[in-house]
This record gives C-alpha cells, sequence and structure tokens, in this order.
C-alpha cells in the first residue's frame, strides 16, 4: 500500500493581531519530503503515530511537507495558498496511492477564507479523487465544518484535553485507512453541530462535560457497528460561523446508526451546556492564596494568556502583583519578550539589569513591568519535552533568559509556547520542585504534566485573548444563537 503523508495545523485566533506567515512557520516547524518522516518518527504527535503504523504493516509513506506556527492570527494568505498548491503538487506527483494520511487542526482560518482545512480538503479530494480515502486527524479544537465531513473519508478528533492522545489518534486514523484501503470496511459518517461554545477552562477532559461525553461515546463505540467517535469540544476564539462544539459518528456502513448516534450525543451535550461554564479568580485573590499555601509547589495558571490558544504570552497583570505581595521562590514560566531577551544578553549572566518586560502586544492586557534584577542564566532555549504532551519532539524557544527579581524568576523567551512542560524550567536551571509558586501561561495543556508535582493548582482569571470569560470578547461571525453567548 501507499499513502500519501502530510500536515498543515494552525490553530487561529481570530482576536489576535499577531502575524501567522512564513516567519511563523519557519520559526516553529516547516518541513517538506521525508524529513518529515525524520522529525516526527518516535514522537508523541500524531505523524509519530502514523509513521509508526504505516512501517509496522509495511506501508510506504509519500511524505509531503509538515507545517505549524503558533496560535495567533489569521494565516497570511500567501502561506495558506503556496502551502496548499505544494500539497496538491505532491499528491498529483505521487502516483497510484492507496490513501491519504493528512494531520490538520481544523480552527485555522486563513485571511479571506473562514475554514481553512474545509477549503483544504475539497481541494485534495478534487485531485485524488472519489475513490481514494482520506483520512484526517484533528484537534480536539477543531471547529468542524460541512466541507470537512464531505471531502474526507474519515476524521479522527483528538480525546483528551490536555492533548495526551496525539500519536494514538494518528495510529488510530492509519489503521482504519488501511482497513478502508481494503475493503474491509465502508464507512457512514454522520456528524451534529450543537449551538454551544464552551469557553476553553471548561474543556478539560479528567472531569466535567466533556468526560461525561466521551464516556459515554466510548459506551456507544462498543457496538461492533461503530468505527469511531469523536466529540470536538471547538476553539471559541475563532469568530467564525462554525465554532463551537460538534459530534462526529462513523459506523461500518449503517448511516440511520450513525445519525442516532450522533444525535444522542448532541442531546447531551446541550443537556449539559451549563456545566461549560467556567470561572476563575481575580488575579489579587489568586495571588493571595497562592502565597498562603501550605505546600509546594502551587501551580498559579494564567489560563487567559495561554499562546497555546493565540494570546500573546506577555501579559503582566499576575505579576505585577506578585511583585507587590513580595514573592519569593517563584517562577513567572514564561514571559514572550524578545527585546528584554536581548537586552539580558547584551548585559551577560551575573550582570544586574533594570528592564520594562511584557505588555508589549497589547497593554490593555497589563502595561509593561519595570523590574531590576540579575541574569541568572542565558541560552538558546532549545529543549526536548519529557512530559506525556509531545514526548521526544525538540521545542524551540529561541534565545532565552532568567531574570531573577529578588527570588522572583522571569523565564523570558523569544519564541512563544505555553507552558506544558516541567522541561521548560528544568532547562533553563530552575527545579519546579523547589518553587513556592510558579506561574504557567496555559488553559489546560499544563495540568498533562504539572498536575502529577503540583501540591495546588490555582486559575486566575486575568486579560488575555485565551480568555475562558467570554464575555471579554466581541463576537461578529459565530452563528447565532449559541450558548452562552445567547440563553436559548
Ligand atoms: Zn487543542
Amino acid at each position: 500500500m501507499r499513502f500519501f503523508i502530510a500536515m498543515f495545523s494552525h490553530e487561529t485566533n481570530t482576536f489576535s493581531t499577531l502575524p501567522s506567515d512564513r516567519r511563523q512557520f519557519e520559526a516553529r516547524d516547516l518541513r517538506y519530503g521525508g524529513e518529515l518522516l525524520e522529525a516526527y518518527r518516535g514522537t508523541g504527535t500524531c505523524l509519530g503515530g502514523m509513521i509508526d503504523v504505516a512501517e509496522a504493516r509495511g506501508v510506504t509513506l509519500v511524505p509531503s511537507l509538515a507545517a505549524a506556527a503558533a496560535p495567533a492570527g489569521r494565516v497570511a494568505a500567501a502561506f495558506y495558498a503556496e502551502t496548499t498548491r505544494r500539497v496538491l503538487a505532491d499528491l498529483a506527483a505521487a502516483g497510484r496511492l492507496d490513501g491519504v494520511l493528512l494531520d490538520l487542526h481544523g480552527a485555522m482560518v486563513p485571511e479571506g477564507l473562514e475554514d481553512g482545512e474545509g477549503e483544504l480538503l475539497r481541494a485534495v479530494r478534487a485531485t485524488v479523487g472519489p475513490a481514494v480515502p482520506v483520512a484526517v486527524t484533528l484537534d480536539f479544537h477543531a471547529n468542524v465544518t460541512e466541507d470537512m465531513v464531505r471531502h474526507a473519508t474519515l476524521l479522527h478528533g483528538y480525546k483528551t484535553y490536555p492533548h495526551v492522545d496525539m500519536d494514538a489518534r494518528g495510529r488510530e486514523a492509519t489503521e482504519r485507512l488501511l482497513d478502508v484501503a481494503a475493503g474491509r470496511i465502508r464507512p457512514a459518517t454522520a456528524w451534529r453541530q450543537s449551538p454551544l461554545l464552551p469557553p476553553i477552562a471548561g474543556q478539560l477532559t479528567a472531569r466535567g462535560p466533556m468526560r461525561r461525553l466521551y464516556d459515554m461515546a466510548d459506551e456507544l463505540a462498543r457496538d461492533p457497528r461503530v468505527v469511531s467517535i469523536s466529540v470536538f469540544a471547538g476553539f471559541p476564539l475563532a469568530d467564525i460561523r462554525d465554532a463551537g462544539l460538534s459530534s462526529y459518528v462513523v459506523t461500518d456502513g449503517d448511516q440511520a446508526l450513525a445519525e442516532e448516534l450522533a444525535d444522542r450525543l448532541a442531546a447531551a451535550a446541550w443537556a449539559h451546556r451549563r456545566e461549560f461554564l467556567h470561572e476563575a479568580l481575580p488575579v489579587p485573590a489568586a495571588v493571595a492564596r497562592a502565597l498562603a499555601a501550605d505546600g509546594r509547589p502551587v501551580i498559579l495558571a494564567d489560563i487567559a494568556d495561554n499562546t497555546g490558544g493565540g494570546a500573546a504570552g506577555d501579559t503582566t497583570e499576575i505579576l505585577r502583583e506578585l511583585l507587590r505581595a513580595g514573592a519569593r521562590q517563584t517562577t513567572v514560566a514564561c514571559l514572550w519578550d524578545r527585546e528584554a531577551v536581548r537586552a539580558c544578553v547584551a548585559a551577560g549572566v551575573g550582570a544586574t539589569v533594570t528592564l520594562k518586560v511584557g505588555g508589549k502586544v497589547d497593554p490593555s492586557h497589563g502595561a509593561p513591568v519595570e523590574v531590576t534584577g540579575q541574569v541568572r542564566t542565558l541560552s538558546d532555549g532549545r529543549f526536548v519535552h519529557k512530559g506525556p504532551m509531545f514526548r521526544g519532539l525538540e521545542g524551540r524557544l529561541g534565545p532565552t533568559a532568567v531574570l531573577d527579581v529578588n527570588d522572583l524568576k522571569i523565564i523570558l523567551i523569544s519564541l512563544r509556547w505555553q507552558t506544558l512542560d516541567p522541561e521548560m524550567l528544568r532547562f533553563v536551571g530552575i527545579d519546579p520542585l523547589a518553587e513556592r509558586i510558579i506561574v504557567v501561561k496555559s488553559s489546560i495543556h499544563y495540568r498533562a504534566a504539572f498536575e502529577p508535582l503540583a501540591h495546588a493548582i490555582i486559575e486566575a482569571d486575568a486579560p488575555g485573548l485565551s480568555s475562558s470569560n467570554l464575555a471579554r470578547f466581541t463576537f461578529k461571525r459565530v452563528r447565532r444563537p449559541i450558548y452562552p453567548l445567547d440563553e436559548l
């Protein structure tokens, strides 16, 4: 068998003014041809899982490209067009194919378009024709559209948030694609879009409504006629018509059953809609509670400034409050501020510097904070993920400095990356277990690796573009009415 394989991934926060052009993809990941296989083999990613199964089953992979950038504003039209063209040209040149494997996100919004993945899949389908099966892995946050459902043979959404099953979904997509290509199953799919826009911090799968929905999906999937079930929580900060929760069911040739199960999942999601609402503590209360804790480390989650949800990663409200309160044995991980890093590099390790840090993208989310501290360490920002997410994959934070302000350590980074791995502290010489307070800029992903070592977790309601307080945003494009924006 010969399978085509490619990855094109971006989570677009349409409220963000940060660009997502070629440079941002080059900074994170942009690889062509066989390099894709070398970079992702054995990693805890969808591509890693796909490569694993394909190689174990003797499938020949025809690699095209892997393109991913940090979540931010709309993907530049030129880069989207260039990347799509390249995938289509590679497909056309690939010769006979038995299947197509695509690792996409599902919440990519290019300039001038609402549905990056739907358009790409339409073009892929037009190129390979109706007979070649196309299997797609999608993020749990995919805002699934009718075009994605129609033009793909199979969609496989992550079932976990934090996303710790990416490689499992890559494996599953490849196994099912083999089944379809060999004629062992004939997929019948049903999809239901709910009038629900769940805030990010209410989407975790350890408990709450998404746990409930996935327990139900697991139960329904015991029926041997069911091939797979995905419940997509959606990404609320992409203000497009199709943002929000949807349910997708695949059966082996039984359309009526697929429709029935999709209806049941949609009904359950609606019945429990209020459980998605989320409240976090105001910043002063959150910091006071962290300082009063009787164990360590306390994880103080800056859930609204999660670069993984398209936020800048440079807001300062929590930092300012920690400084005011005189917090020590504390680390802020991480603050995106290239200028501040450059100043630390120029001063050198051991030097004392006075700098304005953070607050440079949108001062309405917290102005820059002036600090005087000692440059503790400098590094090139390269580390290897060791937690349950992206295990084995190299992380790149760009030039990185640790600025020590009276034992409040600020990790300053040059490339935006969510604080989802304690390795991001360790590799710059900070022992997470020795800290009283660790601020992480992450909504949910930090839980996978930090929860096991945390004494307590406190979520703060600071300003930022990944806020779960949807009242902070003005939505213009999402279909209405939708809960919780409108009481239905
Ligand atoms: Zn996600």
